[in-house]
């Protein structure tokens, strides 16, 4: 065990918040900045993330030393996870917790909360994830100064004092709203302890603004309180499936961050399947081509030997056409110890799926990530389940549903995130009296539930 080589892997973070509030813009910002600074050869773009090499976040710290003269970067980088949002966040999904190691939570400083706000903030709890809040859009702020890039304490100092307690109020306000929503919080350079505060860095994603600060505030926090968690060495590759994707030629492929050990081409796997556990052989270990190498004979990708956590990665091999994203990988260190990987990748899905004789309602989702939040939603609101599956929409749901219909209509639904229903499933609901719930946002899929059980109670009366 000894001659195991370890290391610090670069943490994973992932950007939550309210639909418009710059999630992606920010990321984008982000992703510019990596490119335009990282050292030649250096590869910042994986499947699925990109990443923030060492040497970035030494130079865009360097205008910070006058503040934070003791960071001192230890970290190969940041790997952030590169679509924004609730369902992909819910891939990232680890039994207990989540694969990522810490959020950015995106919110736009003239708006405040909104709803998707406050249900990031529930999932980022529920999952254990630490998180910052960018305090985006401060160049809409009317009569701000844009200094494009610069530290915020750098264009702070620039602008009139009007501006200065205009933007007091508003981080004010996001103190507040934090606070209902239980966390103590405070602006980054006021925070005393870490632990205990929230830190709130005003940003703009469009300029640039504060975006030193953001990314020198993770590193920050990540080597101070979670260096234990960052380290790995070159055992048997752990992961999760954040989607399976069809590429031409290759046929049903998984993209895959890698967060522990090591995984190579030509490696046992187990995967999470529809009705099984998949078990096959990495054929090929997928990275994007750098851009500058593309040419018109040549595929997206390019096949590597092997890689090590933390990566993204897009896995080719027999068989995964069911597989399932949100399900763990294990790389398996030897054949006899197969059978316990199966199992441990079964019993995790188990723990996610739902088949009982109880009266309560119906759920269908198209990955376990996303199937898992819409479950621990409902049950937030105390409302039974009886049956929790991925796929589409069956007539054996629709027969479930109209079982809880006859004792409790208001359980006699089917609740459907983001899968089709298929036709004869449609019209036996119509006959049985069982109404199915379609929506692509978690929270509104929730409230038009509610909303609907509490019509049908006002009727009674
Ligand atoms: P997402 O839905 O959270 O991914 O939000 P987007 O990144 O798509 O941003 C929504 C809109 O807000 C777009 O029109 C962006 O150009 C704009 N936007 C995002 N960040 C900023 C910012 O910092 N300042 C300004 N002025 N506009 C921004
Ligand atoms: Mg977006």
């Amino acid at each position: 065990v000894d001659s195991r080589k370890s290391w610090i892997r670069q943490p994973i973070v992932v950007v939550l918040g309210h639909v418009d509030h710059g999630k992606t813009t920010l990321l984008d910002k982000i992703r510019g900045t990596a490119v335009t600074k990282k050292e030649p050869g250096e590869i910042t773009q994986h499947v699925g993330a990109s990443i923030v090499p060492a040497s970035v976040l030494r130079k865009v710290a360097e205008p910070l030393k006058k503040y934070f003269p003791k960071v001192k970067i230890e970290i190969p980088g940041l790997l952030f996870v590169d679509t924004p949002g609730h369902e992909l966040f819910s891939n990232l999904r680890r039994r207990g917790g989540s694969v990522a190691d810490i959020a950015i939570l995106v919110v736009d400083i003239m708006e405040g909360f909104k709803p998707q706000t406050w249900e990031s903030i529930q999932i980022l709890k529920e999952r254990k994830v630490p998180f910052i809040v960018a305090a985006n859009k401060i160049d809409r702020i009317p009569g701000w100064k844009s200094n494009p890039d610069q530290p915020f304490l750098e264009t702070i100092r620039k602008q009139s004092p009007h501006i200065v307690n205009r933007l007091e109020e508003l981080i004010y306000r996001l103190i507040s709203q934090l606070y209902e929503a239980g966390f103590m919080a405070e602006r980054f350079d006021r925070v005393k302890d870490f632990r205990t505060t929230v830190a709130i860095v005003p940003v703009s994603a469009k300029t640039g603004e504060g975006v030193p600060e953001l990314l020198a505030l993770l590193t920050g926090l990540v080597q101070r309180f979670m260096k234990k968690r960052l380290v790995t060495s070159d055992e048997p590759g752990k992961g999760v499936v954040l989607e399976v994707k069809e590429e031409p030629g290759l046929g049903t492929t998984i993209d895959v961050i890698i967060y522990d050990g090591v995984i190579h081409r030509g490696d046992t796997i187990v995967v999470g399947g529809k009705d099984k556990p998949i078990v096959t052989k990495v054929r090929a270990l997928l990275m994007p081509r750098p851009l500058q190498d593309m040419r018109a004979h040549e595929g997206k990708f390019v096949s590597v030997e092997q890689v090590v956590a933390a990566t993204g990665v897009k896995i080719s091999a027999p068989d995964l056409d069911d597989a399932l994203a949100g399900s763990p990988i294990f790389v398996v260190s030897s054949e006899d110890k197969l059978e316990e990987y199966i199992k441990l990748v079964r019993e995790e899905i188990e723990s996610i799926r739902i088949k009982t004789d109880n009266i309560g309602v119906v759920v269908k989702a198209d990955t376990l990530g996303t199937l898992e939040a819409v479950v621990e939603a409902l049950k937030r609101e105390n409302i039974p389940v009886r049956l929790a599956d991925v796929g589409p929409v069956s007539k054996n749901d629709v027969l479930e549903a109209s079982v809880s219909e006859k004792q409790r209509p208001e359980y006699g639904v089917i609740i459907v995130f983001n899968v089709k229903v298929l036709h004869e499933a449609e019209e036996y609901a119509a006959r049985e009296n069982v109404k199915i719930f379609r929506h692509n946002i978690i929270y509104k899929l929730i409230e038009d539930y509610i909303g609907w059980v509490k019509q049908l109670r006002e009727q009674e009366k």
